[in-house]
């Protein structure tokens, strides 16, 4: 999955123009925001389940090679079959390969985040066979076209309104009720049959256990194991950073991983894979198989300055408290991940030559590191992308020569101060009640919302004249 092919900021000027986006994500984020409050006011160990989370990632992080070869043999013993991929198109045909393999017709996929990653729905469709997601959200995202916009509620940017619209156009017998529950009866008539009749399942996975070579995915509606049982064989994907030493450590990491991404103390299903089907088991897939993908999270090892992103669990926290990507959505960052998370990581995989502005996409406010239950210095990391960017030559003419004057003035007091002043004189001219409405210069600014006009005298004129020093 690479960036699209628009610029970032025609992008986020779709985004930004759209009133209905704006109300899904207000709506979803808002109710992610609360709950996530509620859930950790009534978790006060919460700190402390932070810190051990941040040190178990640090600990497999620091010991990769060991865990990796550990989960590898444990899979093998269990009677998976363990697959490498080094990039994402190496991932994806290995994936289509396998549904080659077992004359596949129709898979069924429940929610995987790396699938987009490494481009699975488009190599699927491309090679001619059928793809059902299996997941809700997911099933909104394929009926409408779309791509993923959030990485827990993926079709965040569609209003409930929309959503039933395209329900009664693509359902065989659409809900007649205007209800949550009717839409849900709807999609569950319409995936019902496909679930069982699928040649092949393809499962993501939240972690992946060491010392027993299973795989652990959680679900809030029990599609992994609707999808993954009835299909003779099932294939999962997954990110080598989702390595844990063992199942005690899983769910030291569910307990923060929960709580951050939805708000509830539990998720509703957390489902375990290990092995196919035993001699014995009543259902389950005849072939078992795991595909590990490094897609640039080795480099990211070797490389200090994005190592601390390896700890990432996926739970949108970052991106529900994000000032920037709650005006736009996903979308507009182009790449798999979007928000802050997102904009560490698209650089990483599409390079940074055509993401660059993604880690400008942030005030640097602090407020995604505050929240991420893992301790991931977020800012820092964008600052790291905006420093290397710079080294290489990577931004504008323009740029450059604007900081380079910004360097040259803000380096010689007085010049600062004179200048300063004439800024702040001419916004006050532009400013109408306290807003400005437009304003040469502030066009990039002033185009989607006001900018407030300066009131009062200036820091510095207040600071000459003594004012608020301590007597
Ligand atoms: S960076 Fe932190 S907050 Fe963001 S998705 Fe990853 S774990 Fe969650």
């Amino acid at each position: 999955m690479h960036t699209s092919i628009l610029s970032f900021r025609a992008r986020a000027d779709v985004a930004l123009s759209d009133p209905k986006l704006k109300l899904a994500i207000d709506r979803t984020t808002g109710t992610a925001e609360r709950k996530r409050a509620a859930a950790l006011a009534a978790f006060p160990q919460f700190d402390a389940a932070r810190d051990r989370g941040k040190r178990i990632k640090d600990h497999v992080i620091e010991h990769f090679d060991h865990y990796l070869l550990e989960f590898e043999r444990n899979a093998i013993a269990s009677g998976a079959q363990v697959h490498w991929a080094s990039t994402a198109d190496e991932a994806s045909r290995i994936v289509v390969d396998l549904c080659r393999k077992a004359n596949a017709k129709r898979v069924t996929r429940v929610k995987s985040m790396l699938g987009e990653e490494i481009g699975l729905p488009h190599a699927l469709d491309a090679a001619g066979i059928e793809r059902v997601e299996t997941d809700l959200a997911e099933h909104i995202v394929q009926l409408g076209g779309d791509r993923p916009s959030h990485i827990v509620w993926p079709s965040m940017h569609r209003t409930r309104e929309q959503v039933s619209e395209m329900f009664k156009q693509a359902h065989r017998v659409p809900h007649t009720e205007e209800t949550i529950e009717a839409m849900v009866d709807s999609a569950r008539r319409e995936l019902r049959d496909k679930f069982l009749s699928a040649d092949v399942s393809i499962s993501g996975a939240n972690f992946l256990l060491a010392d027993t070579g299973a795989t652990c995915t959680v679900t809030n509606e029990g599609n992994a194991e609707l999808t993954t049982s009835p299909p003779r064989m099932h294939i999962v994907t997954a990110g080598i950073e989702k390595l844990v030493p063992s199942l005690p450590h899983a769910f030291a990491l569910l307990r923060l991983l929960v709580r951050s991404a939805t708000g509830a103390d539990v998720t509703q299903y957390t489902t375990f894979h290990c092995g196919p089907k035993k001699p014995g088991d009543l259902d389950g897939p005849e072939e078992f198989h795991i595909v590990l993908v490094d897609n640039g999270r080795t480099k990211m090892l070797a490389e200090a300055g994005l190592r601390e992103m390896l700890r990432c669990i996926r739970c949108g926290a970052c991106m529900n408290h994000c000032v920037v990507f709650r005006q736009m959505g996903g979308h507009a960052y182009g790449g798999t991940y979007p928000g802050p998370m997102g904009a560490v990581l698209t650089p990483v995989f599409d390079g940074l030559e055509q993401t660059r502005d993604l880690p400008h996409a942030c005030t640097l406010n602090g407020k995604c590191q505050e929240v991420c239950p893992v301790d991931i210095p977020l800012p820092t990391l964008l600052r790291g992308w905006r420093d290397r960017s710079w080294r290489e030559g990577l931004e504008p003419a323009a740029m450059r020569f604007g900081m380079g004057i910004f360097t040259f003035v803000a380096s010689r007091p007085w010049l600062y101060k004179l200048g300063a002043s004439v800024a702040v004189r001419a916004m006050r001219l532009f400013g109408r009640g306290g807003r400005i409405r437009s304003m040469p210069g502030l066009g990039a600014w002033t185009e989607h919302r006001d900018f407030p006009a300066p009131e009062g005298r200036t820091f510095m004129a207040r600071y000459a004249s003594g004012e608020g020093r301590q007597k």
